[in-house]
This record gives C-alpha cells, sequence and structure tokens, in this order.
C-alpha cells in the first residue's frame, strides 16, 4: 500500500498486472442498474446463493458501460456445467469446442459458463494452429485472459455493483479503442474469427482498432478459410444483422480487409453495380434493425449473391439456354460455389431460390399473371427485390413501379394498370444506369430502398 503510494507520488506508472483486476465502484463504472436484465439478476444469485462466484460478463457489461442495454446477457461463473444445470429447471448443457448451459427463461436464454483455464497445450488443434476443442477450467483472471477483447473481458457483480477489470478494459471503453488481450498473432491463429469480430465492433460501437490489433489483419485474413463454414456463417449473420452492416463493410473497404476475409463480399464489390447493389440492400437492412423490425437471412444473402447469379444467368443465356432454366443454373452453380466456405441452411436457400426465381415474373405484366404473382407466399419480399434491383441501376423503375401500384390498388384500379402499354414492355431489361429518376412511391415493409442510400459508392 505504501509503496503503491509512493509510486503514486512519484508519478511511477504501476506495471498492470493482470492476474489481479481493477475493482471498480458503482460511482467508477457508472452503470445503471436497471438496464440489467431480471434473469440475469436471478442467475447470478441463484449462483451466488449456492456459494459460488457468478458475474455478468462480455458484451453485456461492454454495453452497460456504455450506456445500452444489452440485448443479452452471458454469465461466468466457477460453478461447473453439470452443477449449473441442475440450479435450474430449464438449463441444457450444449457445445463442443466449449461447453456452455443455455439457461432459459421464457423466451430469454441467457448463456451460462464456467471460468476457463489456459489454454491446454495439448488441446486438439488444425493444422494452421486453431484450437478445435478445449475445455480447460481456471480461475478467473485466466478466463480474462482468453476472452478477445479487454473491453469484452470485465465482470459485473450484480449484488455488489462491482465491475472487475483485467485487461484495462474501462481504459479502452473511455478511449473507445478494441485491443486484442494477449499476442495479437498468436490469438487470430487460435481463432480467426477474432478478425471478423474486431471489424463488426468496430463500426457497431464506433471505435477504433489499436494498431497492434489491426496489423496482422490483412496478411492473416486467409485463415479464415480455414474455420468451420457454420461458424463462418454464425459470425457473417451477426455481422450483417448488427444494423451496422454497411460500416463494417466500409470499414472492411477502407482497412484493405474485405479481400479474402469476407469471400462472399469479394466478387460483389468488384463489379460497380454490384457494390451499388449491396450498398442498398445492407443500408435497408440496417435501416430494418435499428426500427426493430426483422430481417430475413434469406433476402439478404439473395441480395449479397445476386449479381453472381446475375452474371451466370447472362452466360447461360448467352449459350443458348432459356431464361428460367438458365437462372435456375445460374442459382445451383451460385449456391454451389458458397456451400463450402458459408453453410447457408437449407431453408435459406430455398428462400433465395424463390426469390431469384420471382425475378423473371415480373416482367409478365399481362392476363392473369400478375394476379397469380401476388399470390406468391413471398410476393412482398420479391417485390422489395425488384425495387432493389430499380434503383440500384439495373432495371427501369417503371417496372417496380407498376408493380408497387399493382400491389396496393384495388380491383379496378389493378384492371386498368393491366390495360397500360408499359413503356419499354418487351424489351430486355434496361441496361444503362438511370440515376435518381427513382419515384418516391408508398414504402414497404420489407427491404425497400433505406435513407443512407445516398452513401452509395
Ligand atoms: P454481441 O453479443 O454484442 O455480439 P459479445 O461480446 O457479447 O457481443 P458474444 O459472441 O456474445 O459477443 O460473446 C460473449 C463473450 O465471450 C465476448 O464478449 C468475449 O468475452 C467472449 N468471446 C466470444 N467469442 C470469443 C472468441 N472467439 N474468442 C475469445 N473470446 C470470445
Ligand atoms: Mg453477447
Amino acid at each position: 500500500m505504501i509503496k503503491k503510494l509512493i509510486r503514486k507520488i512519484l508519478g511511477v506508472k504501476e506495471k498492470h498486472d493482470p492476474s489481479r483486476p481493477q475493482i471498480l465502484s458503482a460511482a467508477e463504472h457508472g452503470i445503471d442498474p436497471a438496464l440489467v436484465s431480471p434473469h440475469a439478476l436471478r442467475v447470478t444469485q441463484t449462483l451466488q446463493q449456492e456459494g459460488f462466484a457468478a458475474f455478468i460478463v462480455g458484451g453485456a457489461v461492454r454495453d452497460l458501460l456504455l450506456g445500452v442495454k444489452p440485448k443479452d446477457f452471458d454469465i461466468a461463473t466457477n460453478a461447473t456445467p453439470e452443477q449449473i444445470k441442475k440450479l435450474f429447471r430449464r438449463a441444457f448443457i450444449i457445445g463442443r469446442r466449449f461447453q456452455i448451459v443455455h439457461v432459459m427463461f421464457g423466451q430469454e436464454l441467457l448463456e451460462v459458463t464456467t471460468f476457463r483455464g489456459p489454454a491446454n497445450g495439448d488441446a486438439p488443434k488444425d493444422e494452421h494452429g486453431r484450437v478445435l476443442r478445449d475445455n480447460t477450467f481456471g480461475e478467473q483472471h485466466q478466463d480474462a485472459a482468453r476472452r478477445d477483447f479487454s473491453v469484452n473481458a470485465m465482470y459485473y457483480n450484480p449484488a455488489t455493483q462491482e465491475v472487475w477489470d483485467y485487461h484495462l478494459g474501462m481504459a479502452d471503453i473511455r478511449a473507445k479503442t478494441l485491443r486484442i488481450i494477449g499476442q495479437p498473432e498468436a490469438r487470430y491463429r487460435e481463432d480467426p474469427v477474432r478478425m471478423l469480430r474486431v471489424v463488426r465492433f468496430a463500426a457497431k460501437l464506433q471505435f477504433k482498432i489499436a494498431e497492434e490489433t489491426r496489423a496482422p489483419i490483412t496478411v492473416m485474413a486467409p485463415l479464415i478459410n480455414n474455420v468451420p463454414a457454420a461458424r463462418v456463417f454464425d459470425e457473417m449473420l451477426k455481422l450483417l444483422t448488427s444494423g451496422h452492416a454497411l460500416a463494417c463493410l466500409q470499414q472492411l473497404r477502407s482497412e484493405g480487409l474485405h479481400h479474402g476475409l469476407l469471400p462472399l463480399l469479394d466478387v460483389v464489390l468488384e463489379q460497380p453495380l454490384g457494390a451499388k447493389f449491396v450498398t442498398l440492400a445492407l443500408a435497408n437492412t440496417d435501416e430494418r434493425v435499428t426500427q426493430g423490425k426483422p430481417v430475413s437471412p434469406g433476402f439478404l444473402f439473395a441480395a449479397l449473391l445476386w449479381h453472381q447469379v446475375l452474371e451466370k444467368w447472362n452466360a447461360y443465356k448467352a449459350a443458348g439456354e432459356f431464361p428460367i432454366p438458365a437462372l435456375h443454373l445460374a442459382a445451383d452453380d451460385v449456391l454451389d460455389s458458397q456451400s463450402d466456405k458459408l453453410a447457408l441452411q437449407r431453408k435459406i436457400c430455398t428462400d433465395m431460390r424463390d426469390l431469384w426465381a420471382m425475378q423473371p415474373r415480373f416482367e409478365r405484366r399481362q392476363g392473369k399473371t400478375p394476379y397469380k404473382l401476388l399470390e406468391h407466399p413471398r410476393f412482398r419480399a420479391g417485390l422489395d427485390f425488384l425495387e432493389l434491383r430499380a434503383a440500384s441501376g439495373e432495371l427501369d423503375t417503371e417496372l417496380a413501379q407498376w408493380w408497387r401500384d399493382f400491389y396496393e390498388s384495388d380491383g379496378p384500379s389493378r384492371e386498368s394498370l393491366l390495360q397500360q402499354k408499359p413503356r419499354e414492355e418487351g424489351a430486355p431489361p434496361a441496361k444503362k444506369r438511370r440515376r435518381s429518376r427513382r419515384k418516391s412511391g408508398p414504402r414497404s415493409e420489407g427491404q425497400a430502398e433505406g435513407p443512407r442510400a445516398g452513401e452509395a459508392s
């Protein structure tokens, strides 16, 4: 204590010891307890009553410190998965790489994990050094050292309202900085998904990435290719539905990280029309997330991959295939080429195919055909997709506007729309870019152009 005081007076900087937390009081961290989920409180209380240590941890603490209501809560404890499971009625042990316990209260899911020990040298790894399985339990400070970024390694005890900070996360929160814990290259090698995570957090929190944390990414990005496709898919989906997908993308591009890191986007971003289309789709998705509306992964991935489909579709048509079979062949090719990198679930693939297959049907505006298309269960999404195509300059906006009018009209008006001689009917879709001729018709519930579309590059 006296040593500490003397050092302080002399202005000697205390060397930080990551095995000892800095304990911050309520007055120092300023967390509003009202933002804590009552179920998270119940879990920590139950564990503590049984004599275990229990803290809210990870992203929830980070968000609480930023004054944001966390979307979900993770709990860390020294109780083992079996011990945790016994204390809650609806608790399930899941996970292979790490065993965790899912505790359910109604719709709310809480993830409860046992403190992890230091990565065991004998833990099975792939040939690139990625840890495949490691379930060693440990002390709280060891658990902190295994977390990804300093701002994600803080522990909040709602009973005492203390925050235990092992890696100077509070200082990084104040400096709005993301800093990986430990040696950056080693941490990315252990788990390359951390490279995607840092970009997502930077865009979502509007934090900068510390230089040592950012520097190795360009070189190490290809390691993402060795991560199981299902995990990349989960992380990509988190990124795309974070409400900051466009900012993530812009950050990736400005840091030169979009090559290799997000294989899916490599191709898309090379083509001017593709980039505009993706930008509009993401701006629109962000808008929906901000408004608390649901986002369909099928729509999102259909949009991201559309320009690849378009390119292949044209190639098949040029080779003499009829348009509809050509589109199906193109869809098969694109979905097949993605499946090894990105495990798109069957339901998502079906939605994507539906959306794509509907597109040529919008070109037929006579007789009973438009009425049939209206009955398609995914018509609304199909129309939103069509509107995105028009807004990106791929199609004449008149076609999208006609469908929007047709959809929103009643019987007699629909008939008169059917009588209209559509402009350029029968001509191939306009290839030239039409800029800012979009009519400001009524907006759909779905994925029409968002207000940030002006940021398109
Ligand atoms: P959000 O839920 O807002 O996306 P989060 O930080 O809570 O962000 P989760 O994926 O829910 O992210 O993970 C919870 C915590 O687990 C993280 O805050 C971090 O401490 C730890 N964690 C998650 N993934 C990793 C990883 N790949 N490597 C190391 N630690 C991780
Ligand atoms: Mg979380």
